[in-house]
């Protein structure tokens, strides 16, 4: 049975002690009220609270995310923070690809490609992050360039390889916006891409791989997003910041 994900995207939000009581509620929370034995909560916090959050999450429950990494190791590259560093502080994901990360850093496919390598070898899990614009959907080109965006970061892995990778599907014109992908939007392009993941790796190994959708998740409607058959959680941002529907979103899994 494939893993189920609700993984929060704090953004560039919250000062340290505020984080600290978001982060303690959830916790307390997901502790007490998350029964559903295959949901991962995962939380994408700002890099200078990893350290400090690693100390005080106290169930598997809850694991912590990165929201970017630099690929390489170590070196002279200042102001980044590389995987092996993450990895030191507790960090078990690392969220890639984003669209503002795309769209504000000009951040590319290869360059994506090359994070998923260096998270993938020291044993960390990336959040590869894709999605189209508004213009792409209305264009008709959306499922080829979503498939685009997987071809080129993630199809050079072996079959064991890709199936440490969580892919979030995120259009773009539904993040931050209020306005949600339909469920049945949402499924169709899940679909398309576990297909598109079939065809390189065939359909045991596309089975195996988690596939989040993100943009404007919220306590309402993320159990009519969660009971489609492709879509395995959610990447929330805005709805993250809140514990209580952030808990309540990660237990609207069937
Ligand atoms: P949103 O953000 O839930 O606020 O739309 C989602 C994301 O960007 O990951």
């Amino acid at each position: 049975m494939r893993k189920k994900y609700a993984a929060g995207n704090w953004k560039m939000n919250k000062t340290f002690e505020e984080g600290q009581i978001l982060l303690s509620e959830v916790v307390n929370m997901v502790k007490d009220e998350l029964t559903h034995p295959n949901v991962q909560v995962v939380l994408g916090v700002p890099f200078p609270y990893l350290s400090t959050f690693s100390k005080l999450v106290d169930t598997p429950k809850v694991a912590l995310a990165a929201q970017n990494c630099y690929p390489k190791a170590s070196g002279a590259y200042t102001g980044e923070v590389s995987v092996p560093m993450l990895k030191s502080v507790g960090v078990k994901y690392v969220i890639i690809g984003h669209s503002e990360r795309r769209e504000y850093f000009a951040e590319s496919d290869a360059f994506i490609a090359e994070k998923v390598d260096a998270i993938l070898a020291e044993g960390l899990t990336p959040i590869f992050c894709c999605g189209e614009t508004l213009s792409q959907r209305e264009a008709g080109i959306h499922f080829d360039f979503v498939k685009g965006q997987l071809t080129n970061s993630l199809f050079h892995l072996s079959e064991e390889a890709i199936q440490q990778v969580v892919i979030a599907y995120e259009p773009i014109w539904a993040i931050g916006t209020g306005v949600t992908a339909s469920s049945d939007q949402a499924q169709e392009m899940h679909k398309v891409l576990r297909d598109h993941l079939a065809s390189k790796y065939g359909a045991a190994v596309a089975e195996e791989i988690s596939i989040l959708y993100g943009g404007s998740v919220n306590a309402g409607n993320a159990e009519e997003l969660f009971s489609q058959p492709d879509v395995d959680g959610g990447l929330v941002g805005g709805a993250s910041l809140k514990s209580r529907d952030f808990t309540d979103i990660s237990k609207s899994f069937p």
